[in-house]
């Protein structure tokens, strides 16, 4: 399955790069409170590209198609906005049988 990795630096609304859930990210970075590579979003959602029906008929370690979005809101004009989509494969396991687990998607931290 293809990958597909896209960000996104500005708000597709106004241009600015500033964003209300990485702002305070910055600050708990330069407090100490978190690691330099962490990320957070305002909103972060992953799935699986699978009929809930079929998941039940898949062995244990399938590869499925997976997603992850990411969102954040502008500071200038308070705009939800896409800062992150991504796809590709993820592994059906026996712990997540419903539902599954997260994708190794590359927005993951
Ligand atoms: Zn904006």
């Amino acid at each position: 399955m293809e990958i597909i990795h896209k960000t996104f630096d500005k708000c597709p609304a106004c241009g600015s790069d500033k964003r209300f859930v990485q702002t305070l990210v910055e600050i708990a970075k330069d407090r100490g409170l978190a690691r330099e590579n962490w990320k957070m979003f305002f909103d972060s959602r992953r799935g699986y590209v699978l009929d809930q029906n079929r998941v039940i008929l898949m062995p244990i370690g399938s590869k499925v198609p997976a997603f992850q979005i990411a969102t954040d809101i502008c500071m200038e004009c308070g705009c939800i906005y896409a800062v992150g989509l991504a796809a590709g494969e993820g592994t059906i396991k026996a712990e997540q049988l419903p539902p599954f687990t997260p994708a190794e998607l590359p927005l993951s931290s």
